[in-house]
């Protein structure tokens, strides 16, 4: 079915399905004259107004400041990639690729998916660019929107930022824990205090696939207890029943074989090495056998910070060791690892501990008088070329309005610009605080309110 898209004369879309062969004619116009209330976002993508978005930012810019000291660099990537990414590297018998990802075929016929995860596409990156053949190690980050079509509800939604990090070419438990302690430390800087390391090694291809056949061999006598996801994972996937929520999974997994006891040598002694290098430091972990987590490419060390203060979505951050996945890609074998941090989720807790400053302006210019408009236009723009926030009244307005509008901006100062005052040279500049207020020269009244203000910090 092909959708037709017309626009009334009051750009109101209207959808209309047709069907067969006008494919490359979607939009049409046609004049209408009925009201329809503004559209809505869709379902799971939400927006961030001014307000929420300063908050953000300053989460972003702590993150950015740690990264840069725990050396690691910015890599942006597109959005939409080539479907087979994310079939190859999520697994294709993962809840992600089997039925959250956002897929299309477009107009040339590719198929293509807005990435649901950042890993994927960083090692696309890497082995694209030969990145490996320039250093042996790397360190990135990125931040930006990923996309799930999982069942929206609070802290979970179809359109959500990750903060990621990955370091490439490190095998060494050590890079593991760097990351765990880079993850601590932001939450820490960010005053989540309460934020907890699990962590838990997932083996190895050496040592796993016993684990996976004695799980298999148990879970086939828990029959009917499981859910009906958990019935599919166990033949495709049955880590993950491990790490299944629901009640009656839990309870049928609770003498499940454990992890731990099938761990090769090699396993044991970077799993206790990153354990040793988090004692070292004093950070504070849980072992959690059966965090396995979502996404198939993980060996080796998985971890996840998790918070009291997010109720059922209780998971900030995840990530783990992800060392098949380049060769996996038609790479070669480079070891990696890295974690993802849900930004919507941890905006949520930051800004449940504190708000960040809402930018105010240092002046409000008000003009009283069409003939004053020019003189303030021309402060303002001063101002703000300089890089002081200045405000004005557009349009005119009563002194008392304007007023009140500089109130509301909370502005620090106001500058009145009168007509009569402008022709005699002088303009008021009242101090909103201390309602002390003084007449200065309109003789380069900018300059001057630029010195006034750099001089006060203002
Ligand atoms: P993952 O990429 O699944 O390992 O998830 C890493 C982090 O991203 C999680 O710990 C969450 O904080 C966050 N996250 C994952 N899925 C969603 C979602 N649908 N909505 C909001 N945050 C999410």
């Amino acid at each position: 079915m092909i959708l037709i898209i017309v626009a009334d004369n009051d750009r109101q879309p209207v959808v209309t399905p047709v069907s067969g062969t006008r494919r490359h004619n979607l939009y049409e116009t046609r004049t209408t004259t009925h009201t329809m209330t503004p559209l809505q976002s869709i379902k799971g993508f939400k927006d961030i107004l001014p307000g929420e978005s300063e908050l953000w930012q300053s989460i972003e810019e702590q993150a950015k400041t740690v990264f840069a000291a725990f050396g690691f660099r910015e890599i942006r990537l597109p959005m939409l990639e080539k479907t087979e990414l994310f079939a190859r590297s999520i697994g294709e018998a993962t809840d992600i690729v089997e039925k959250e990802m956002y897929t299309f075929q477009d107009r040339g016929g590719d198929l293509l998916t807005m990435r649901p995860e950042a890993t994927a596409g960083i090692v696309r990156a890497y082995l694209q660019h030969k990145l490996y053949a320039q250093e042996p190690v790397h360190k990135f980050f990125t931040i930006g929107p990923m996309f799930r079509r999982e069942r929206p509800q609070k802290g979970r939604y179809r359109q959500f930022s990750q903060i990621n990090a990955e370091i490439f070419g490190v095998a060494s438990p050590y890079a593991d824990a760097q990351l765990i302690l880079v993850l601590v430390h932001l939450m820490n800087g960010l005053g989540v205090t309460d934020a907890k390391p699990h962590i838990n090694s997932l083996g190895c291809p050496a040592c796993r696939p016993a684990f996976r056949t004695a799980l298999q061999d148990f879970l086939a006598d828990a029959g009917d207890q499981l859910c009906s996801d958990c019935l599919r994972r166990r033949e495709t996937n049955p880590l993950r029943v491990l790490d299944c929520k629901v009640p009656g999974c839990k309870e049928a997994t609770q003498n499940a074989p454990a992890l731990s006891d099938y761990l090769c040598a090699e396993c044991r002694t970077h799993f206790a090495t990153v354990r040793q290098a988090l004692d070292d430091r004093g950070v504070a972990y849980t072992i959690d056998d059966r965090l396995v987590r979502g996404l198939d490419y993980y060996i080796r060390t998985t971890f996840e910070i998790q918070t009291g203060a997010l109720g059922a979505q209780n998971a900030i951050a995840g990530g783990g060791r992800y060392d098949g996945l380049a060769r996996a890609l038609g790479g070669p074998d480079i070891p990696a690892t890295g974690f993802a941090i849900g930004l919507d989720r941890l905006a949520e807790i930051v800004g449940s501990i504190r708000r960040p400053d809402l930018p105010r302006p240092t002046l409000y210019i008000a003009a009283l008088g069409e003939d004053a408009r020019p003189m303030a236009f021309q402060c303002l723009s001063q101002l703000n070329l300089s890089g002081i926030t200045a405000e004005m009244a557009y349009e005119d307005k009563s002194l008392k309005s304007q007023m009140k509008r500089a109130n509301k901006l909370g502005a620090a100062h106001v500058l009145i610009i009168g007509e009569q005052e402008m022709q005699q040279g002088k303009a008021t500049l009242r101090d909103m605080a201390t309602k002390e207020q003084v007449t200065i020269p309109t003789d380069d009244l900018a300059a001057h309110l630029i010195e006034r203000f750099h001089n006060t910090g203002g």
